[in-house]
Order: structure tokens, then C-alpha cells, then sequence
């Protein structure tokens, strides 16, 4: 059976030789870096959640490929139910990690990329759709993470890749060989790329006939030669290397983006499924986009369950949980993030099969669903913080909390309603601030705003699905205007 155990997860990521920095040094032993590792093990969580029974349904599904069980995070969307499932597995992680847990990316890639390379083949006769599912059986058999590297760094924004000053802003092909090709650049931002086992690399824009080498769609071992992870610093992320497990939030659980360099690396051709046919660019893009948007509806609202859980603990320690106001902004609270689950839910459940077979999402209401994410996660967090108080940012460390002089104040000080600790109420402090400040904030906040594409994309795209002149129309018939 292709499912792994979290533990042979993470001893499998302990085999891969893959060049990482942080803080200015290269690490030898990532698996077990203090501030790498609580990413790694919010990971693990949908391999652990996967061999539970309780959760079987929702982590795993048969392969359309090998007739196997598989975990979910490596099919191919067969279903409107498979798409609604899928939402609900995100937020069943974000409830049980607080954070990113890194996995949809790939997922979402694999999607994207089966249904492209299948109107590629069929339009062209090449045959990108039968070397993407072979690799994808490789995938699903070994149970393995793949990072979808999709956002190249750009440059200058007003130029296309072929008019930058650096070739290398894009990722492109720099020689095509007769045993595959080389390619150079960076994907930035890249979410569990040092946790993965593979990178499915996609282009980050519509292509032109001028940039058709950056229109470039491959997989490649995450630890090929070539590659280094730069690994990119979070909000009070040093914190990770204190004493005791407070002060962080979230001690066990967190999320991971990093920057992936690609000096020259090569990729056989039968891990190449585009290679300069940039007519497709276009489609991937929106296709992959859509998918990462459906997503959100689900991990964002399982993050959101977990702040709402903490803004009702922290109003019960501090004795304001009967307060009509307080109520009230729960009640808030939960209406703003029900809506982007819904919006996660309806985008599914208006899905259409491609002509691969592979589902797709209704991309008008994905691109509502992370509008929606792009604001409502702030706007809870802010209730959050309203109902926790200046705590949140003014409570002294874990260790003032230990020290014999100044402890004994702390205590007496910060001691509220009679059943719970001071420690309780330190904790649950904690936790809002990590998730509306601090590395929490990451993925709940600024991941909400600009991961999946930053709002402008989502209203570019809402626009032009929007389709106003049909609703002009219908506008016109009621009000009895009669086009000439
Ligand atoms: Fe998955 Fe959400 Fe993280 Fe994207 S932000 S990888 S959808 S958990
Ligand atoms: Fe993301």
C-alpha cells in the first residue's frame, strides 16, 4: 500500500542531500533545525491523518492511475466530490496545525498540469500527458510531497522575461540536449520546498511567442544538482531557539517558504511536460491559480476555527466570555470565516470535468473564494486581538515568568479567573499573537493576502469571467429598452 507513516516521512526527507541556508550558513542537519522542523512535522500531519480511519475518507482515495489507495494530496480530482473533499481534508489540517501545512501546492500543480499537458497532446501530438502521469504513478506510489513552484522573482514588473536586463528573472530553458534540458532561475516564496521530495516546476504568467522559453513546465528531484534553498525568515522566528515552548505560539506546528535557486540544472525529457509552447502558459497559470484558490477556502477557515477557539478560551480566562459584545464579535468571527469556507465548498461543488477527466473548480467562485481570503482573515484577526486586550503584546517572556526575583509578581499580576493558570492564560495569549503577529501570521495573514496571487490577480480574473454585458442585458429586457 503506497502510504507512508509520519515518521518514514521524515526519515525519507533525512535521505535527500539538498543544499539549505539560513541565517547565513548552510545546514547540514535541516530535519532537526529548531526553526525548520515544527514546518516538517505540520507536513507529517497528512500522512499521520491519513492512516487513521477516522479521517481515511477525506486523507485518501483510489488512484484513477493504478486502482490503489493513495493519499489524497496525490490524485487526480475525479469527482465534484473529490473537490469537495478536498476542502474539507485543508480544513481538518489547519485545525489540527494552526499553519500551513504545505502540501496543497503540488497537489494543486498535478491537477493543473494533467489536464494542460492533455489538450497539449491532443492539439499538438506531443506526449507531455503520458510523461506527467507516468511520473505521477511515481508519486502516488511512493507517497511523496511535491513542491509546485509556480512565482518566478520578476524583475522589473513592466518588462516581459525576454526584455529583463537579467535572462534570468524567469525560469528558462538555457539548451535544449538530446537527453533533456538545462534550466536557470529562481522560484520565490516557494511554500514546503525544503520538505519536499520533488519540484514541479510551472511558468508564473501568460507567455508571448518571444518569451517561449520561459513557457516551461518540468519535475525534478528536490535535491538534484544545482538547487539551493535559501530558507526565508518569519516574524519572531528566533524565538524558536529560546528556552521552554511558550513564547512561540505554537510550538509544534508551523509553516515554511523559501527561496529555490536552479544553477543550471538539467531535467530529462521525460520529466518535461512543456517546453517553449507558450500558447498553454496561459491556461496553466488560471487553471493552477484556480485550484490554490479553492484551497484556501479550506486551509484558511481551519486556521480561522483554531483563532476563533483561542479569542473563546482567552474571553473564559479572563472572565468577559459572558459579555453580549464579546459574544458578539465570536459570533462575527465565525459568520467572516464561514463564508471563505463556503465559498471553498460552492467553487467545488460547481466543478466540471476537463477533457482529461480531470475536475476542475468553477474558476468564477475560486476567485471569489480568495477575494474573500484576501480580506475576512484580517478583519477576524483584528476581533481577535480586540477580545484578548493589550496582553497580546505587552506580556512579559517565559523566562520573566521563571525568574526567582520577578516570577512571583507575573503570577500574582497576571492571575484572572480562578480556574485557569496563569501559564493557561500565557499560552492562549500566545497563540493570538503568533497567528495575528507573529509566524502564525504568515500563512493566516500575509499568505491569505498574496499567496495563490495577490487580490488585483483575483479581480483581473473576476472580470473577465464576470461577463457584465450579459448582465446588461438582462438589466435592459426588464426595464424595456430595446437594443437597436
Ligand atoms: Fe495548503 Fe493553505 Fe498552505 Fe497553500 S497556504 S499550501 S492551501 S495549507
Ligand atoms: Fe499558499
Amino acid at each position: 500500500m503506497p502510504l507512508k507513516t509520519k515518521e518514514e516521512y521524515i526519515e525519507s526527507l533525512r535521505r535527500l542531500k539538498k543544499k539549505v541556508y539560513l541565517f547565513g550558513k548552510e545546514i547540514e542537519n535541516y530535519v532537526d533545525h529548531p526553526i525548520i522542523r515544527p514546518s516538517i512535522n505540520a507536513c507529517a500531519m497528512t500522512y499521520e491523518l491519513a492512516l487513521q480511519p477516522e479521517y481515511e475518507e477525506l486523507l485518501t482515495a483510489v488512484s484513477n492511475l493504478t486502482g490503489e489507495k493513495i493519499n489524497r494530496f496525490t490524485h487526480l480530482h475525479q469527482s465534484t466530490d473529490d473537490l469537495i473533499k478536498k476542502v474539507k481534508m485543508q480544513r481538518l489540517l489547519g485545525q489540527k496545525t494552526g499553519c500551513c501545512f504545505q502540501r496543497c501546492v503540488g497537489f494543486d500543480g498535478f491537477n493543473a498540469v494533467d489536464s494542460v499537458t492533455f489538450e497539449m497532446d491532443r492539439d499538438l501530438g506531443t506526449e507531455y500527458n503520458k510523461r506527467f502521469r507516468n511520473y505521477l504513478k511515481y508519486v502516488q506510489e511512493n507517497d511523496l510531497v511535491v513542491d509546485g513552484a509556480m512565482t518566478d522573482t520578476k524583475g522589473d514588473r513592466k518588462l516581459a522575461p525576454s526584455e529583463q536586463k537579467d535572462p534570468d528573472q524567469f525560469v528558462h530553458i538555457v539548451e535544449k540536449k538530446q537527453d533533456g534540458i538545462v534550466v536557470r532561475g529562481a522560484k520565490a516564496h516557494q511554500t514546503g520546498a525544503i520538505n519536499s521530495h520533488e519540484i514541479l516546476v510551472m511558468p508564473t504568467q501568460t507567455m508571448r511567442e518571444a518569451d517561449k522559453d520561459y513557457a516551461v513546465s518540468f519535475a525534478i528531484p528536490a535535491d538534484a544538482d544545482g538547487i539551493i534553498y535559501i530558507y526565508g525568515r518569519q516574524s519572531c522566528d528566533t524565538r524558536r531557539f529560546e528556552e521552554g515552548d511558550i513564547d512561540v505560539g505554537n510550538a509544534m506546528y508551523g509553516g515554511q517558504e523559501a527561496l529555490i535557486v536552479f544553477n543550471d540544472v538539467f531535467v530529462p525529457w521525460e520529466r518535461v511536460f512543456m517546453c517553449g509552447e507558450y500558447q498553454y502558459s496561459g491556461a496553466l497559470v488560471e487553471r493552477f491559480a484556480g485550484y490554490h484558490r479553492q484551497s484556501y477556502g479550506g486551509c484558511k477557515s481551519g486556521v480561522g476555527d483554531v483563532l476563533i477557539g483561542a479569542a473563546q478560551a482567552i474571553a473564559k480566562i479572563q472572565g468577559i466570555e459572558k459579555a453580549s459584545h464579546v459574544k458578539d464579535k465570536l459570533i462575527e468571527m465565525t459568520h467572516m470565516n464561514e463564508t471563505i469556507y463556503a465559498c471553498g465548498i460552492a467553487c467545488s461543488a460547481e466543478g466540471r470535468p476537463t477533457d482529461s477527466g480531470t475536475y476542475l473548480i468553477d474558476l468564477m467562485l475560486a476567485n471569489v473564494c480568495k477575494l474573500h481570503v484576501t480580506q475576512l482573515p484580517y478583519l477576524i484577526a483584528r476581533l481577535a486581538q480586540d477580545i484578548a486586550g493589550g496582553l497580546v503584546v505587552t506580556l512579559p517572556s517565559e523566562q520573566d515568568f521563571k525568574n526567582p526575583e520577578v516570577g512571583k509578581y507575573l503570577e500574582k499580576y497576571f492571575k484572572s479567573v480562578n480556574i485557569y493558570s496563569t501559564e493557561d492564560r500565557c499560552r492562549i495569549q500566545r497563540l493570538i499573537e503568533n497567528l495575528t503577529l507573529g509566524m502564525g501570521a504568515v500563512g493566516y495573514l500575509t499568505e491569505s493576502l498574496h499567496g495563490a496571487g495577490s487580490p488585483q490577480a483575483q479581480k483581473i480574473m473576476i472580470g473577465r469571467l464576470a461577463n457584465f454585458e450579459r448582465k446588461a442585458e438582462l438589466a435592459e429586457e426588464l426595464a424595456g429598452i430595446k437594443r437597436i
